[in-house]
């Protein structure tokens, strides 16, 4: 595995449960890349919606897609749970608010779904304010979200997976060559690796061999304020709005209030990140104010990270075109915790010499 982000630690786990024998390299920390900044909110639901997806893809592959990522995220809660990670993890519902004036379009997508097998349920503005105190047109309310520490869930994993032999290694991958009977990784200096098969679960840098057309880099910007328990929305529900450029918020175990967005894919690179940051803390605060107006104004942290999409808000999981035994899995928008878990998942599959029709749903070259 090129990597120890959550991603990483997901597919070691999954590998060395089935018996394979596993490396981890990362060039940083386990942990700190786009993991560490991550919100984590653990939906299923994918950011296209279903409506969406099904008018590029069609019923029966955009209803796969969906299935795929509800059994996702209970599936990874499952596994906090069976092995008592200590991440925090809590069992959530959520919260899917209409930015329109009517909320029709939240009802269709509420049909849409309960036609694919999915669970949720649509509340009109009345149910919406008496449950949760929101003023929104609708919104769909559903089951088997979560929340939880990244980090920690991260090093559990890693964990987990050393009891089990593998080994985390720091080092740099500078050059893949998979022309021979192995994958050569170079290591940028005269040490190499030799594996039957590599893992790409590099985040957002992504090594030259991967060439997607469907990605595109972006950044993300996160608030959170100090701690007001008392303050907090009707069941702690996490909130995230129906728009390509949602904004969201759940809160933490100590009562933080965690409000992210602001998407922006014009400052990609940190330095040009961090420039904008002061502007995006503001313009966060004043919307987290106008969604929840309880909510304390004393914002304690405010950070951001690379937060690539894709057009489809659908991963990239599966073998790198033209590298034979190299595999990838990047799990892209809000949902990269879920699809982590569900590449390593895949990707044990592929390494038993299964397949899935998920494999094309998610191919590194589609055109979407
Ligand atoms: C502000 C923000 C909020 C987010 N909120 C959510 C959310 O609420 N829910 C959700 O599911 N997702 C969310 N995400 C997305 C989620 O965080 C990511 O999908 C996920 O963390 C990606 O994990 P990863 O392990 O693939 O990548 P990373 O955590 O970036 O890990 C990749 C690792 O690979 C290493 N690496 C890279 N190249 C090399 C190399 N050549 N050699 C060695 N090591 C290398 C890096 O050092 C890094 O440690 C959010 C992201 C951001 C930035």
């Amino acid at each position: 595995m090129i990597g120890a982000g959550i991603t990483g630690a997901m597919v070691a786990e999954s590998l060395t449960r089935r018996g394979h024998e596993v490396v981890v390299i990362d060039r940083e920390t386990p942990g700190h890349g786009s993991t560490g900044a991550s919100t984590a909110m653990l939906l299923w639901e994918i950011d296209r919606t279903l409506s969406e997806l099904i008018q590029t893809y069609g019923f029966e592959r955009a209803a796969r897609c969906y299935t795929a990522s509800h059994r996702a995220a209970q599936g990874l809660l499952s596994l906090a749970r069976h092995y008592r990670i200590p991440c925090h993890i809590r069992d959530r519902l959520s919260l899917y608010l209409a930015v329109d004036d009517s909320g029709s379009a939240l009802r269709d997508e509420s049909d849409l779904r309960t036609r694919a097998g999915l669970p949720g349920v649509f509340l009109d503005h009345a149910s919406l304010l008496r449950r949760f105190e929101i003023a929104r047109a609708g919104a769909i309310l559903s089951p088997d979200a979560a929340d939880a520490d990244p980090v920690e869930l991260t090093h559990g994993l890693l964990k987990i997976s050393i009891a089990r032999g593998a080994s985390v290694r720091k080092a740099d991958a500078t050059a893949f060559d998979s022309a021979g009977a192995k994958v050569v990784v170079g290591l940028g200096g005269r040490h190499e690796i030799e594996a039957n098969r590599v893992v790409l679960c590099t985040g957002y840098v992504m090594p030259d061999i991967v060439r997607p057309t469907i990605q595109r880099p972006t950044s993300s910007w996160a608030i959170a304020t100090e701690p007001q328990p008392q303050n907090l929305w009707p069941e702690d529900v996490l909130i995230w709005e129906a728009s390509h450029d949602y904004n969201y918020a759940r809160s933490t175990s100590d009562g933080r209030i965690i409000f992210g967005g602001e998407d922006d894919d014009s400052a990609v690179e940190p330095q040009a990140r961090e420039a904008l940051t002061s502007a995006k803390r503001e313009r966060l605060r004043r919307k987290l104010r106008a969604l929840w107006p309880k909510s304390s104004d004393k914002i304690d942290y405010c950070w951001s990270g690379a937060f690539d999409t894709t057009e489809d808000g659908l991963p990239l999981i599966g073998t790198v075109p033209g590298q034979k035994n190299i595999f990838a899995a990047y799990g892209y928008g809000g949902n990269g915790i879920t699809f982590s878990y569900l590449a390593a998942e895949l990707l044990a599959t592929l390494c038993s010499g299964g397949s899935s029709p998920l494999f094309d749903d998610f191919a590194i070259d589609r055109s979407g």
